[in-house]
C-alpha cells in the first residue's frame, strides 16, 4: 500500500468516524510478523505484549498470527479471553500480580505465570493445591549485567521486575520445592526501544547463556524460555529501523547450537515483544480546530493532543523531547514542498501539551488533518484520556482496504481485578454520581 492509498484510508476512518481516531493498517503489522518468522524461521514463537495495545478487535486479529499473548493484569486477561485466546496460550508477567489475579489467572488455565518474586510463588503453589492443580511456570530473572547500549538502564539495578541473578539459585530450588508449581522455564525482559542489531544479537546471546547455565545447575528440562525482545521502532528523524537479516545471521547459528543440547530439544524459545509488531501499523489523525501565528511562529491546535497520545507529547520515558514523525494529510494549496515550521499542540489547557515544536510541515489550515506516526503501539492505553474531560478517540482496524470501527468501549469501566472473594463494596457515603458511575 503507498502512502497516498493509506491516506486516502486515513481521511476516510476521519471523515467517517471523526477526529481524534488511532488508524491501525493490519497489513503492516503482517508484514513485521513475516519479518521475523523469515529471519528467525519458524521455530522462534512470538508474543504479543498485550500492554502496547489491548484493543480486543486487534487482539482477536492478532490470534492467527502471533502464538502467545503477554499479559499483565486480570484486565487484560479478560480482553484477551474475550478476543478467544485460549488461556493456555498466555503468559501473565507484571511485579505487582494481586492475589485474586493470580487465583483468576490459575484457574482460567493460563498457560505460564511468570514468577516474579518469591511472594507470587507461594501465592501461587497455594493456590493451585486448593484447585488441585500444577501450575507450569517460569521464573523472571534480572540479569546482573547486559551487553552496553540494550537495556542497560535496568540490569543490575534495584528493580522492582523479576528475581535477581545474583540470588536465583537459591529461589529457583524453592520453586522446585513447591508442590502446586513446575518450573517449566525462565523468562528475561532485558530492555525495550534498541535499534542497534549488533548489541541487540549479543543480548539475545547472553540471554541464551544465562538460560543455559540455570537449566543446567538445577536440572530443569524448559518448556519455554522467554526473550523480552527490546526491537526498537524509529521514532524520529535521522533513527533508522532494527537491521533484523544482521540480527538473526549473529544469532541462527547460535539458536541452532542451542537446541542440539538433548536438555533444550523440547524448549519453545519465544520473542514477547510490542512495538515491534504494532507501533508502525498505527496512525493518530488528529484534525486541526484552530490557527494562530504568535510571536512569529505558526501555531495548528488540533482536537487531539496529549490526552490521547501521552508519548507523542513526551512524556513518556523519552530523555530528550523529540516529534514523532508526523504529515499532514492533502496539501489544501500550493506544493507539498513548501513547508513551514509549524508547532502542533493539542486542546489541552496545559503547556505540555504539545505533539510538534517547529516541525516542517505544508501551510496548516482549520480543518486539515495531521497523521502522527508509530502510534500503534503506547497510544490510546498510555494515555491520560480523562483530563479535560474530553470523548474518547475513536479507534478504526484497516484490513485489507476496508475500514472497521474498534473503538472500545469503557461503558461497563474497565475491567476490575476482584473475583467474588474480593470484591469491594461501596459504603455509605458514597457520592452517588460515583455509585452509579461503578454500578
Ligand atoms: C512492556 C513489555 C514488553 C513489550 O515491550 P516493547 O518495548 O513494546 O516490545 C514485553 N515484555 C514485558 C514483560 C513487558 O513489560
Amino acid at each position: 500500500m503507498t502512502r497516498s492509498d493509506e491516506d486516502e484510508l486515513l481521511k476516510r476512518a476521519a471523515d467517517r468516524f471523526g477526529t481524534p481516531c488511532f488508524v491501525y493498517f493490519t497489513q503492516r503489522i503482517e508484514q513485521r510478523i513475516s519479518l521475523l518468522r523469515t529471519n528467525f524461521g519458524p521455530d522462534l514463537g512470538l508474543s504479543y505484549a498485550v500492554k502496547a495495545n489491548p484493543n480486543p478487535a486487534l487482539l482477536e486479529w492478532l490470534s492467527g498470527e502471533v502464538d502467545h499473548l503477554d499479559i499483565s493484569s486480570a484486565g487484560e486477561l479478560r480482553l484477551a479471553q474475550e478476543a478467544g485466546w485460549d488461556p493456555a496460550l498466555l503468559s501473565f508477567t507484571g511485579p505487582g500480580k494481586r492475589e485474586a489475579e493470580i487465583r483468576e489467572a490459575i484457574r482460567a488455565g493460563v498457560g505460564h505465570l511468570v514468577i516474579e518474586s518469591l511472594r507470587e510463588a507461594r501465592i501461587a503453589d497455594r493456590i493451585a493445591r486448593q484447585a488441585a492443580r500444577v501450575q507450569p511456570v517460569l521464573m523472571r530473572i534480572s540479569p546482573e549485567s547486559l551487553p552496553k547500549g540494550f537495556g542497560d538502564q535496568m540490569a543490575g539495578k534495584p528493580t522492582p521486575f523479576g528475581i535477581d541473578m545474583e540470588v536465583a539459585h537459591d529461589a529457583i530450588s524453592i520453586i522446585q520445592s513447591l508442590t502446586g508449581l513446575s518450573l517449566a522455564g525462565f523468562h528475561i525482559y532485558a530492555g525495550t526501544q534498541c535499534l542497534k542489531a549488533d548489541v541487540i544479537a549479543e543480548t539475545y546471546r547472553h540471554l541464551l547463556d544465562i538460560f543455559a547455565r540455570l537449566c543446567s545447575a538445577h536440572d530443569v528440562k524448559p518448556a519455554m524460555l522467554v526473550m523480552g525482545s527490546g526491537l526498537g521502532v524509529p521514532y524520529h528523524q535521522g533513527e533508522t529501523p532494527v537491521d533484523l537479516r544482521f540480527v538473526s545471521r549473529m544469532l541462527n547459528g547460535e539458536l541452532s547450537t542451542f537446541r542440539k543440547e538433548p536438555r533444550f530439544t523440547n524448549a519453545k524459545i519465544v520473542l514477547e515483544l510490542g512495538r515491534y509488531l504494532v507501533s508502525q501499523a498505527g496512525y493518530f489523525v488528529t484534525r486541526v480546530v484552530s490557527t494562530k501565528t504568535s510571536r512569529g511562529r505558526r501555531i495548528a491546535i488540533c482536537d487531539g493532543g496529549m490526552n490521547n497520545h501521552l508519548p507523542a507529547s513526551g512524556h513518556f520515558g523519552m530523555v530528550m523531547r523529540r516529534s514523532y514523525r508526523m504529515h499532514s494529510i492533502g496539501v489544501r494549496n500550493g506544493s507539498a514542498d513548501e513547508t513551514e515550521a509549524v508547532d502542533v499542540v493539542g486542546p489541552l489547557c496545559t503547556s505540555i501539551d504539545r505533539l510538534a515544536s517547529g516541525v516542517e510541515l505544508p501551510r496548516l489550515e482549520e480543518g486539515d488533518l495531521i497523521a502522527v506516526h508509530n502510534s500503534g503501539a503506547y497510544g490510546l492505553t498510555a494515555s491520560p484520556v480523562h483530563f479535560i474531560s474530553h470523548p474518547m478517540p475513536e479507534e478504526v482496524m484497516v484490513v485489507a482496504d476496508t475500514l472497521l470501527r474498534i473503538t472500545r468501549s469503557f461503558a461497563s469501566g474497565p475491567a476490575r481485578a476482584c473475583d467474588s472473594e474480593d470484591a469491594v463494596r461501596l459504603v455509605d457515603g458514597t457520592h452517588p454520581a460515583a455509585a452509579n458511575q461503578n454500578a
